[in-house]
């Protein structure tokens, strides 16, 4: 059996624990292509216009990976940490996808509560049953993916640049390349290094947090702001970068949040949508990049933020 898996949303932080599962289940693995031109002009024809830039690129993905399956997966993360939740689009993601395209393959839609072992086991059980009737099997199977999920490692932290930034916003925002336009090595190309939020540590992030009036329920808002917020208090970069989905309503709220606490620091929020123009987006980061030079290289004339 070809068991589907579209590389969107977020896709680059649970390949390897989907893959081994269903390889070990006896499947074979297929996946879309890395995002390119097609794939999001199929998600915009498809998707609802409302909805936001990784959302239409998940529907392009399953697009075109709907012919080369017999099954696709089509996840329905609701929570990631135990009494947080992910953004409402990823609980209504099989509907959304399901009511827009036609003919699509048997899909596996069972909720996903990843906040432990026990509760993703209870996802494998049910995703698992679809592939195999053998419970000794998935249960294998789920010991392997779940093994080599704590063995992977995500992040950016380049070494050996005079500027480096904080780069902020989802893993789908990120990771795909397409989608931010080549960031990480634009900014590399103009001097400036990258740092992501997987090397801070979730201590640091959580002391941040509890500064806020209001505990967030969002798990990105947590992760986005808190990393902000500790960047901002330890100056270990010169400068923040987030990137941001047109139409977003969580990251509106966390931009606003970051604004409130980063007073004169370099922060630069880069929206980003199916008509966000190349051109315009080097020139706000060749722009931004040049006054990190000026401010460090001239540093008398910087203000302390805050
Ligand atoms: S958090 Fe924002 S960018 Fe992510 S799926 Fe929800 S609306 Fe889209």
């Amino acid at each position: 059996m070809k068991v589907g898996i579209p590389k969107g949303l977020l896709y680059c932080k649970y390949n390897d624990f989907l893959t081994v599962f269903f390889s070990e289940l006896g499947a074979e693995v297929v996946t879309s292509e890395e995002t390119n031109k097609e794939i999001l002009d199929e998600g915009v024809k498809y998707c609802v216009d409302e909805a936001c830039l990784p959302v239409k690129i998940f529907h392009g993905h399953v697009s075109k990976l709907k012919e080369k399956c017999d099954i696709i997966v089509l996840p329905r993360i609701m929570q990631l940490y135990k009494n947080e939740y992910i953004c409402p689009k990823f609980c209504g993601l099989p509907e959304m996808v399901l009511n827009s395209i036609d003919n699509m393959p048997p899909s596996i839609t069972d909720p996903i509560y990843a906040f432990s072992k026990k509760s993703l086991y209870n996802w494998a059980k049910a995703a698992g049953k679809k592939i195999t009737p053998n419970s000794f099997i998935v249960k294998n199977a789920f010991i392997k993916a779940y093994d080599k999920h704590l063995q992977s490692t995500s992040g950016i932290k380049d070494e050996g640049y005079d500027i480096n930034v904080a780069l902020i916003g989802h893993p789908y925002n990120i990771y795909d390349s397409y989608v931010n336009m080549n960031l990480v090595n634009k900014l590399n190309n103009l001097g400036i290094g990258v740092e992501t939020m997987e090397f801070t540590q979730s201590l640091s992030i959580d002391l941040e947090i509890e500064q806020l009036f209001k505990k967030p329920f969002w798990t990105y808002l947590k992760e986005n702001y808190g990393f902000a917020a500790n960047v901002l208090k330890e100056k270990n970069v010169e400068g923040i970068i987030y990137v941001s989905s047109f139409n977003c309503g969580t990251d509106s709220v966390i931009i606003e949040l970051i604004k409130n606490i980063s007073g004169s620091f370099p922060f630069l929020t880069l929206k980003i949508d199916e008509h966000t123009g190349e051109a315009g987006l080097n020139t706000r980061i060749e722009a931004f990049a040049d006054m990190l030079e000026r401010r460090v290289h001239n540093e008398s004339n910087i203000p302390t933020h805050g």
